[in-house]
């Protein structure tokens, strides 16, 4: 990469080479495993102006016209999403403003804020997302978000008093062409509210696996800042949020009616100060995340080689990523198990591995499970209490791998 999405400045740093991986989404049906398979080198750099952490967008755009991530199937994100509906609703003193959600997925967070009673509208590329949208009673827009969308939907709706794009600005390739859509359906009261993985948290615990093809960039709040000041906005808090390993809630607002908050300053001071900015922060980086591969397929080797059974539990994008990085393949796991039944009798991509209903992990009671949604980890422990009253035992294997008894 020659300049960053951001901020477009040019001192980029490629600091991880992950090597050739299939888009980490793609997953695989018994017919397609036959096939060629589709797959890109994943070299992960970094902006020192700014912080972003970031890789070339490679997959082709079609490809999210069918998308298999659901957040549903987390119990945690029903919450997050009501506490975020009642954050927003809060905001919104008249009910006739328009709260408009960016990448809505299948409707869970616009479902919550309808029925605290606000009007709402979503717009998702994913013609099958839209499908699940609409069947819980929200209206979508079915079209990819940027300038043209944005015209199209503020004169047929008028404008947003709120925008909110969850976990969807991370896929953005074109960042400025998301940024001009935004200021053109914001109206010019409006709220522009952003959650995305924090690039500190990235850092700090070694989550390598959280960049790949479909998620372009993880975020430092400067990053924003520096985004959000091409187009007129400035952000006027932050927050923290615990989804996803980690994130931030942004708020941005036009620097006509807003001024910078006090939040974003002490958080811009903790990035400058965990050395975000500094080359030698991410060459220590890259030797944990070499050294967190040798270790992982270490332990998975040694339990192999005295005879234990191991699966996967969870099959997020993230977690192909971390298999193909490490080569794990099903030599090694024998399934992968997911509560999201639509990648159920596939397989996953690069490593091919099968994926099962979580009803197979009692079935065929493993010896250990490894946890690679282990942004869901605590969770996935007390659904699977009775696999570990049996037994079991679970493998985290981030920040570093370790056993869980
Ligand atoms: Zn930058």
């Amino acid at each position: 990469m020659s300049s960053c999405r951001a901020c477009l400045k040019e001192r980029m740093l490629s600091f991880l080479p992950l090597g050739t991986h299939p888009p980490a989404n793609a997953f695989l049906t018994a017919e397609e495993l036959e096939r060629p398979e589709f797959a890109a080198s994943l070299d992960t750099h970094v902006c020192l102006d700014c912080g972003l952490v970031q890789v070339p967008d490679r997959v082709p755009p079609e490809f999210f016209r069918n998308y298999l991530y659901v957040p549903s199937a987390a119990e945690a994100t029903h919450v997050h999403f009501r506490r975020l509906a009642e954050r927003v609703r809060s905001d919104t003193a008249d009910g006739d403003h328009l709260l408009v959600d960016i990448g809505c997925n299948d409707g869970l967070f616009l479902s919550e804020a309808g029925t605290l009673g606000c009007r709402v509208l979503g717009i998702e590329p994913a013609a099958n997302l839209a499908a699940m949208a609409r069947a819980r009673g929200v209206e979508v827009f079915n079209e990819y978000f940027g300038r043209d969308t944005a015209l199209d939907v503020r004169e047929r709706y008028g404008p947003a008093h709120t925008i909110v794009t969850t976990n969807t600005f991370n896929h953005i390739d074109d960042l400025h062409g998301f940024m001009s859509g935004v200021v053109t359906l914001l109206d010019e009261r409006g709220t522009f509210v952003i959650e995305v993985p924090h690039a500190l948290d990235y850092v700090e615990k070694n989550e390598f696996d959280t960049v790949y093809h479909e998620h372009v960039s993880t975020f430092t709040l400067k990053s924003l800042v520096d985004l959000f000041s091409h187009f007129g906005l400035v952000v006027s808090d932050v927050e923290p949020i615990s989804i996803h390993g980690g994130s931030m809630r942004v708020f941005g607002r036009r620097a006509a009616v807003s001024q910078p908050g006090v939040a974003p300053g002490q958080w811009l001071a903790r990035e400058l100060e965990a050395g975000l900015f500094d080359p030698a922060t991410y060459d220590a980086f890259r030797q944990r995340v070499e050294k967190l591969r040798l270790d992982l397929c270490a332990l998975l080797n040694d339990l192999k080689q005295a005879g234990r059974r191991i699966a996967g539990y969870g099959a997020p994008a993230k977690g192909n990523t971390l298999l193909n990085y490490c080569g794990i393949g099903p030599d090694t796991l024998d399934f992968l198990a997911d509560r999201n039944r639509l990648k159920h009798g596939l397989y996953s991509p690069g490593m091919h591995i099968p994926i099962v209903p979580a009803e197979e992990v009692l079935k065929q009671q493993p010896d250990y499970l490894l946890i690679l949604a282990w942004n869901f980890a605590d969770e996935i422990r007390l659904q699977q209490e009775e696999f570990r009253r049996r037994g079991g035992q679970f493998i985290l294997p981030i920040p570093e791998p370790v056993v869980v008894s």
